[in-house]
């Protein structure tokens, strides 16, 4: 936010370094992705062990089976998902917030509306957000396959876990000219799909973003395919 002292000074250097490297030198334009995770520090949203690690270039383990995404993927699917100001947004799989943080950053108007399933991975997160400050961000226990229908439509839809097929209910409660951005497929090979919906009430769009590695989204729903 303007005019709020940086929360972690000491680490801007390392931040800057990431995404320079990892981000900018990998083709990620977005200079609003890349000030957002510039400003983000990824060592609160780690273990304290493994806080030296936090600007490396890879996924970590965030406890109970969990992981925090690699930098870059995390650019890429915010990217992908082309938050506006003021959107409403709907992430799946909270885990260890850091990309929820990153969201809300994008949307200093908007919300950020973040399920996830593990209590324990949710009560720390939550407070993640309080330390950070974060006003716009809402939380909730809950299988994220279902979507959140109370709050849609949304303006976009992030889902951080692999899912066989797209969940029925994320694309119901997809607002006209919202995205989707789900990785697709089983534990061996994903990729990540990209699904729009016309402004003009037409058919859903589906494409292909590349390769991905997520743990599976789990959940009591049968996936239903309704493209
Ligand atoms: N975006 C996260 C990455 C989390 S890993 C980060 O930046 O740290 C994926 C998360 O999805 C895990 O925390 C997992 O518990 C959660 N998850 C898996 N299935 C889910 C479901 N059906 N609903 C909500 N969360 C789910």
């Amino acid at each position: 936010m303007p005019g709020q002292a940086h929360p972690a000074l000491e680490t801007l250097d390392a931040r800057t370094r990431m995404v320079m490297r990892q981000l900018a030198g990998r083709g990620i334009r977005d200079q609003r992705v890349l000030a957002a995770m510039r400003w983000v520090p990824r060592e609160w949203f780690l273990p304290p062990h493994l806080a030296a690690e936090a600007y490396s270039d890879a996924p970590l383990p965030i406890g109970n089976g969990q992981t925090i995404s690699q930098p870059y993927v995390v650019a890429l699917m915010t990217h992908e998902l082309t938050p506006r100001r003021s959107d409403r947004i709907l992430e799946i799989g909270t885990g260890s917030g850091y990309q929820t943080a990153v969201l809300s950053r994008l949307v200093p108007s908007g919300k950020i509306f973040t399920i996830e399933r593990l209590p324990d991975l949710l009560v720390e997160a939550e407070e993640r957000f309080r330390r950070l400050g974060l006003t716009n961000v809402e939380t909730k226990l809950a299988d994220g396959a279902q979507g959140w229908p109370e709050q849609a439509p949304f303006d976009g839809i992030i889902v951080a876990a692999a899912a066989p097929r797209i969940p029925g209910p994320l694309v119901t409660q997809l607002a006209p000219g919202g995205r989707l951005v789900i990785p697709i497929g089983d534990l061996s090979a994903q990729e990540l799909v990209i699904l729009e919906r016309p402004t003009n009430g037409g058919a859903v769009q589906q494409r292909g973003a590349g390769g991905v590695r997520f743990v599976p989204l789990i959940s009591r729903l049968a996936f239903t395919d309704e493209l």
